[in-house]
């Protein structure tokens, strides 16, 4: 195979081409970009490895480019980054100024072999040949180079049937794979991920390796580990890289707590559904519809306290009562462990999960403008995201039941926006605030101001009072009487003053 007119195409390789001529060092392309090239899936990094310092070519290319080089003195590498203004980087020991944008990542590695002790994932590191650099890597479809010399510009060099591998739809070492999973056990995250990603089979010697050796996995960090999990979780059917997980042993000891869901039990001929393999249906449903990372973990965790809430009921059958709360509190443990951010998009997680019944049980019961309203408030911008987690939530394997289920939510949905639109209430506040209820009826912060404030507030999401001044004030003084307290001063309860009271509320009258 030749790839010259490829190489041609994108500048870039004929600048390498020509500054590693005029170091006199040989220079490839290798890993992943050979491997994206030949199945055509776009890819967003070039690494080049060269027989001889990577740092030097790069500062080459860099200077012929006019774009900013990155130096890792430390592990022998340089990168020209994407953007000028992207050159921060914690491990670099040198930037080297340019201006201008080169739209790629592209990363420089001398060759080199590599030797690994049992303790560590970093090995001991020499200089070495192209072989010794192609031995090191992960997988034959990773191993692959294309030449940048003169002598043999555009050649695919491929000592491993990567290219085999690629059209077989196989993922395998290119040495004895116990060895390769050892040295570096991160390799068998890697191995399933990239099944995951490209919809590939992993070659049975080397699954029974990631069997043999998972226990390995215990030297990796938690952060590549969760790095891969979500690379695995983004891919296009995430349930295919979840079941090789399991079968390797590898779930168990990364996420027990999804494997936990694993199982049927069956009291008085009465059995629940498998809650792994439903959310893993869930999890793909999801896929379907969105390549949010963080809805698809609000997929993977939305039934996670279903173990812990299982009961069987003899007139019912098996219940979870209180699943989503116990799940939306469970969240933020399993965040923690797994180094996930504990920020915004673990509390939209986390109230997803504590949500996720609430849009089925609308359609379930007759449906209130009462219920519809709270759940528009307590979804806020989140509601879209939640409805598609609902949708996918449906798994019956009985079609009609399904599309009997989403026909129901359609209608829910509909009245949702119906009523958004006419009440415009999401991000909702009301009108009347603690302040007011404590100047109008003179009192100090008490149990008494709390009463009145959730009485105004049910009063309004119950649709009994609109969310303004002039409707709030005189229900508040109302309900202040029927607790024996009586207003200390006059209220404002004209429109105008109304605005300046509550400027920021959207209910406001205009
Ligand atoms: P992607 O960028 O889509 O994640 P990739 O194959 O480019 O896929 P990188 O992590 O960018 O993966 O690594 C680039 C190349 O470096 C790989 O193709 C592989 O040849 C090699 N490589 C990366 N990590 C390892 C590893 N842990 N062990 C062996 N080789 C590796
Ligand atoms: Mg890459």
């Amino acid at each position: 195979m030749n790839f010259t007119e490829t190489l041609h195409s994108n500048p870039i390789f004929e600048v390498i081409a020509r500054q590693a001529a005029a170091l006199d060092v040989r220079a490839y392309v290798i890993g992943g970009f050979v491997r994206d090239l030949i199945l055509k899936r776009p890819s967003k990094d070039i690494d080049i490895v060269c027989i001889g310092s990577g740092i030097d070519l790069a500062e080459a290319v860099g200077r012929e480019l006019k774009v900013p080089v990155i130096v890792f003195k430390n592990f022998g590498t340089a990168m020209l980054p994407a953007h000028a203004d992207q050159t921060t980087y914690t491990e670099a020991t040198e930037t080297v100024p340019g201006s201008r944008s080169l739209g790629w990542e592209v990363e420089f590695v001398g060759a080199r072999k590599e030797s690994y002790r049992s303790d560590s994932r970093k090995p001991l590191v020499e200089n070495g040949t192209l072989e010794d650099d192609q031995n090191r890597r992960d997988f034959t479809i990773n191993a692959m180079g294309i030449s940048l010399n003169e002598s043999d510009f555009g050649q695919l060099l491929d000592p491993f049937g990567g290219l085999d591998d690629l059209r077989r739809k196989t993922i395998r070492t290119p040495l004895e794979p116990k060895i390769t999973f050892s040295d570096d056990p991160l390799r068998m995250m890697r191995a399933i991920r990239f099944a995951s990603q490209l919809g590939f089979d992993i070659e049975p010697d080397t699954f029974d390796a990631i069997i043999e050796m998972k226990d390995r996995l215990a030297i990796v960090s938690r952060e590549r580990i969760t790095d891969e999990l979500n690379k695995i979780i983004l891919s296009a059917k995430p349930s295919y890289g979840f079941k090789l997980l399991y079968h390797a042993g590898l779930l168990d000891l990364i996420f027990p707590e999804l494997l936990a869901l694993k199982g049927v039990e069956t009291i008085e001929g009465k059995g629940h559904k498998d809650n792994f393999y439903h959310t893993l249906q869930v999890l793909d449903n999801v896929a379907e519809r969105s390549d949010d990372l963080w809805l698809r973990w609000a997929a993977l965790l939305h039934d996670i306290a279903k173990p812990a809430t299982k009961r069987f009921d003899p007139k019912v059958g098996w219940t979870f009562h209180g699943h989503e709360d116990l799940g939306a509190k469970q969240v933020p443990g399993i965040f923690r462990q797994m180094k996930l951010p504990l920020n915004e998009k673990m509390r939209f997680v986390k109230k997803l999960v504590r949500l996720h019944l609430r849009p089925i049980a609308l359609v379930k019961e007759q449906i209130t403008d009462s219920a519809l309203r709270r759940l528009l408030i307590e979804a806020g911008d989140d509601l879209e995201a939640l409805m598609n987690l609902c949708r996918a939530d449906i798994t019956s394997k009985n079609y009609d039941r399904v599309k009997k289920h989403l026909a129901n939510f359609d209608k829910v949905e509909r009245k949702l926006r119906e009523l958004d639109e006419r009440d415009k209430l999401r991000n909702f506040q009301p009108v009347i605030t603690g302040e007011l209820i404590m100047e109008a009826f003179g009192l100090k912060p008490s149990k008494e101001v709390g009463l009145i404030k959730v009485a105004i507030r049910e009063a309004i999401l119950e649709g009994t009072v609109v969310n303004t001044l002039e409707a709030a004030i005189p229900f508040m003084i109302e309900e202040g009487r029927k607790m024996g307290l009586e207003p200390v001063k006059e209220l404002p309860i004209q429109a105008d003053q109304s605005v300046s009271h509550d400027s920021s509320s959207p209910e406001s009258p205009q």
